[in-house]
Parts: structure tokens; sequence; C-alpha cells
């Protein structure tokens, strides 16, 4: 049996990364819908080569002009167009699988949609679920949806877990913490002087991985480490103080998971997106992702080192957003997203980021995040605060 798939953000880093997974499995999975926002040709050149039933693009002018680009080239594909298109397609009866790797808060909509319509559920977009925690994780819950991690990192940890761990008492106690690592970014053992006339440019320059423009500045603030603990602590239900984070310059150890007896288990593998993806399609099972083997005598020393808070905030600030519960996670990823667009225009310092989501966080008031009004609400407010600054 084929599996039909659905690509939130088929255009994007992970989108690419998984259409070229999928392509080498035209007997295991099927694509019925790939999604984007703006990017016209890319999407067409996508529906050329993968032949999708739909395309369904976020921004309405872009869809008429990608369907008459698509009548011209003969192509068949049927194009649709705003965020309810985005939701049917995500939770559409013949859909399996959906892969969720929509940029940012945009995506919370469809991806919560394939979890009530209880999907297996490829979670990319961690932002949604840094948002909406506990509704999400109960709406995958209610509707026996299967949430599978791609982030490297918690695929790397679900690899390491033992089996069960969520469910079962007896392997719960058999962990004694997570090791959640991370890069450093392009900026690691740079202090505040040095961080503060950064460009974009710098900024997006990773290190070990290839991504998308808002993950790659998140990386470099440790944003993106922040939320990857939050979005570590819903997804295995741990506290935030059960996981530690690692500074491991090479990206080969993706995450950890220590032992009571002392044992480390740890997930390894080339820096490439396509190992997590193919892992969450084909999980249990485990198919051919593309990648190369790793080299371990070309990676003969790896190193690991505290990160250092006093230079990058964004950690201390995302542990208190996740203590402070309700809509403050929500709050802290709407600020982030906003300045993160803003210093990529160059319209603010690099520094400036995390002084707007510290400000936001004092600003903001926190509500408990039980509905979906209540998380768009904070996240509209938080826009607005950090917005106003950036323009006073
Ligand atoms: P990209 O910026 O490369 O791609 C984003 C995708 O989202 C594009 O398809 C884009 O469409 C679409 N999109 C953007 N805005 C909207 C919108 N308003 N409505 C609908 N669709 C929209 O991002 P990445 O692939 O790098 O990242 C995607 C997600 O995966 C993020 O949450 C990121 O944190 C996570 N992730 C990424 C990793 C990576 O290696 N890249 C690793 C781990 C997690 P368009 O092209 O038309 O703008």
């Amino acid at each position: 049996m084929t599996q039909m798939i659905t690509v939130l953000g088929a255009t994007g880093s992970i989108g690419k990364n998984t259409l070229d997974v999928v392509a080498r499995h035209p007997d295991k999975y099927q694509l019925f819908a790939l999604t984007a926002n703006t990017q016209v040709d890319n999407m067409l050149q996508l529906c050329i080569t993968h032949r999708p039933q739909y395309a369904v693009m976020a921004d309405d002018k872009s869809a008429q002009q990608l369907a008459k680009k698509i009548l011209a080239h003969g192509a068949g594909v049927e194009v649709l167009s705003g965020i309810d298109a985005l939701c049917q397609v995500a939770s559409a009866p013949q859909v399996d699988q959906v892969m969720a790797a929509i940029v940012g808060a945009a995506g919370l909509l469809p991806t919560l949609a394939a979890a009530r319509a209880g999907k297996r559920v490829l979670l990319a977009n961690k932002e949604a679920l840094v948002m909406s925690g506990q509704l999400f994780m109960q709406a995958i819950k209610d509707n026996d949806a299967t949430l599978l991690p791609i982030d490297s990192e918690h695929n790397a940890i679900f690899q390491s877990l033992p089996a069960h761990f969520k469910d079962d008492v007896n392997a719960r106690q058999q962990v004694r913490n997570i090791l959640l690592t991370a890069s450093g970014g392009p900026f690691r053992g740079w202090d505040l002087c040095q961080l503060h006339d950064v460009t974009p440019a710098q900024a997006v320059k990773h290190p070990n991985w290839s991504m998308g423009q808002k993950i790659s500045v998140d990386s470099a603030s440790l944003m993106n480490k922040g939320l990857e603990l939050i979005e570590a602590c819903w997804l295995f239900e741990v506290q935030a103080k059960q996981i530690d984070i690692l500074v491991h310059p090479e990206s080969i150890i993706h995450s950890m998971v220590q032992y009571v007896d002392g044992s480390v288990l740890a997930q390894m593998g080339n820096p490439d997106m396509r190992t997590p993806i193919a892992y969450g399609l084909a999980w249990p099972q485990r198919i051919d992702s593309g990648v190369a083997s790793l080299d371990f005598l070309s990676h003969s020393q790896l190193n690991f080192e505290a990160p250092d808070h006093s230079v990058f905030p964004a950690l201390n600030l995302s542990r208190q957003a996740f203590e402070a519960g309700g809509t403050a996670a929500a709050i802290l990823n709407a600020a982030n997203e906003v300045a993160v667009a803003a210093f990529l225009r160059e319209q603010i310092s690099f520094t400036a980021i995390t002084d707007l989501i510290d400000g936001a966080l004092n600003h903001c008031q926190f509500a408990a995040a039980d509905s979906i009004e209540v998380i768009l609400a904070a996240d509209a407010s938080a826009r607005r605060f950090v917005e106003e600054k950036i323009t006073a």
C-alpha cells in the first residue's frame, strides 16, 4: 500500500529534502498536495517534477499566477489558495502523512488540522508546538494521531529513548536526563560587542546545516535551541530541568539520552535532514534517505562545551517562558518572529532580537493557553508590541 503525503511548506528547505526522499521510493509514497506561500515559479517546478494532485498557495494572488502557469504547462495539478485550503489538504481523508514544514506561526492551523484529523504528523514546524503545546498534544491524543519529530535533535532523542517512554513509568525511571545538542551557530565563542554589528549575511551562514533564513538566524542567536527546549518538553512530556543543553560544534551527534546506569545513547550521522525525514516517513521501518555513511576517520575529534548564557540570553528566556506556562511561549515565539524579520530587513541589530523578546515577555499579559483563539490573541499582542518598538 502506498502512503499519501501532503507536504506543507514544500518550497522550503525541509520541503525539498522531503520531496527528495519521497522521490526515491515511488513504490511507497505518493504526493497528495504540496503547499507554499508566494514562490510561484519554485512551486511550478515542483508540480512539474512531482505531479501532486493539489498545489496550495497561502497567498491568493500567487495561487492565481500558479494556476495560469500550470494550465499553460498542462501539468494537470489543481491549484487552491488560502488558509482553509491548507487545512483541507492537511486533513483530507485520502492523506496518511503530513510533513509540517511551514516556517513559523503560519504553520499552526494546518498542522493542528492534521493532528485533529488523526494523521501521522511529521513535525518540523517547531513553532506550532511551542505556541500551542498543551492544545496540540491533546489534539494528537484525542484523535489517535501519530506525532514524529523531524527536528534532527528531537528525532535523535526519539530514537535514543526507551520504547513507550511516555506511557511507561518504569521506562521513565530509567532515564536520568536528555542531552540536547547545539552546534553553537556561526557566532560561537563571540562576545556581545562583536555580536552587536553582525549582518544578516553573517547570521544565516550556518557552519554545518543548510536551512531557511529564519531558522538560520534562530540558530545564530540560540533561539532555535530555546524553541527546541520547549518543543522537547512537550514532545517527550518532560520538565525543562530534565534537559541539558550541550554545545557540540561538529553536529555529528544529534542529541543523547543518559540513563540511570550511566549509559548514554546517542544518535549520530551526517548533518543532513533527509535522515530524520526518512526516519519519520518510514517509522518503524527504515528506508534509504540518500545520505552518505558517516566517515568516522574524517571526524576524529568531537568537541563539547557549555553554552554561554551571558552572550546568548535566548536559552534562559525560553526556559523562563516554558516555566511561566500559558501563552508565554506563544509570546516568546511571536516576538522572535517579528524581530528576526526586522533583523533580516536590517532594521534592528542582532542583539536587539533578544532584547525585544525580553520586552515582550515583560509587557504582554500571559493567559491560560486553552483555546486557539487565546493563543492567536497572545501571538497578535506580542507582534504588535514588537512592531511598535521597532518603528518607535
Ligand atoms: P524555509 O524558509 O526554507 O521554508 C518555509 C516554507 O514555508 C516555504 O515553503 C514557504 O513558502 C512556506 N511559508 C512561509 N510563510 C508561509 C505562510 N505565511 N503560509 C504558508 N506557507 C508559508 O524554512 P525551513 O524549511 O528551513 O523550515 C521549515 C520549518 O522546519 C521551520 O519551522 C524550521 O524551524 C523547521 N526546521 C527546519 C530545519 C532545516 O534544516 N531547514 C531543521 C529543523 C527544523 P514560500 O517558499 O512560498 O515562501
